[in-house]
């Protein structure tokens, strides 16, 4: 007979806030990550601020990762994370990369690759933003992401990266 339970896998989420109070939207995303259902959190890099990707006319963003283990399939966390941004009031408008008061984006879980119209894994971002690969780093130095190289090779990528990013802590 199969077993019916279900495997835990490691997922990383990043987070990024420009509005309404950014270092208080990071701390209360955190705090909603951590009532995922079936799932536990683990624990969440350092705090950074990082000059905008987009449009530059804009503030500052705070950004962070956040480690958790989870039993749902990528979809169900994704659109749990989707709630986290519907819940603190995430305004989706036309303008790409534009301010918003909470960014949640799911970057690998466990060794997953996925690419269909709603999700894509891992994340596509994730090897040229650096207010993702420090953060990344600070919890994961040793992570493997399906597709990617090792975290040092990578940082050495994003080594001339424009967006100027600042440790908080
Ligand atoms: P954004 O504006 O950056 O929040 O992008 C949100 C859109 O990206 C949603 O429609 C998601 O379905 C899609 N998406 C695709 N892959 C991912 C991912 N790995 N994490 C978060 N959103 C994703």
């Amino acid at each position: 007979m199969r077993s019916k339970r279900k495997i835990w896998k490691p997922a990383y989420i990043g987070l990024g806030s420009n509005l309404n109070e950014p270092l208080q939207q990071i701390t209360m995303a955190i705090e909603n990550i951590k009532k995922i259902p079936n799932s536990c959190y683990i624990l969440s890099s350092k705090l950074y601020d990082s000059s905008p990707m987009g449009p530059p006319d804009q503030p500052n963003f705070i950004n962070a990762v956040v480690a958790i283990v989870t039993q749902l399939k990528p979809h169900g966390l994704l659109l749990e994370l989707q709630k986290i941004e519907h819940k603190q009031k995430r305004i989706r408008n036309e303008l790409k990369w534009g301010p918003r008061t909470i960014d949640l984006d799911l970057l690998c879980q466990g060794q997953e690759i996925i690419e269909d119209d709603i999700l894509t894994l891992p994340h596509p971002g994730i090897c040229k933003r650096n207010f993702v690969l420090l953060p990344l780093m600070d919890i994961s130095p040793d992570i493997m992401i399906p597709r990617l190289s090792n975290m040092v090779d990578l940082l050495k990528k994003i080594e001339n990266n424009p967006i100027r990013l600042k440790c908080l802590e």
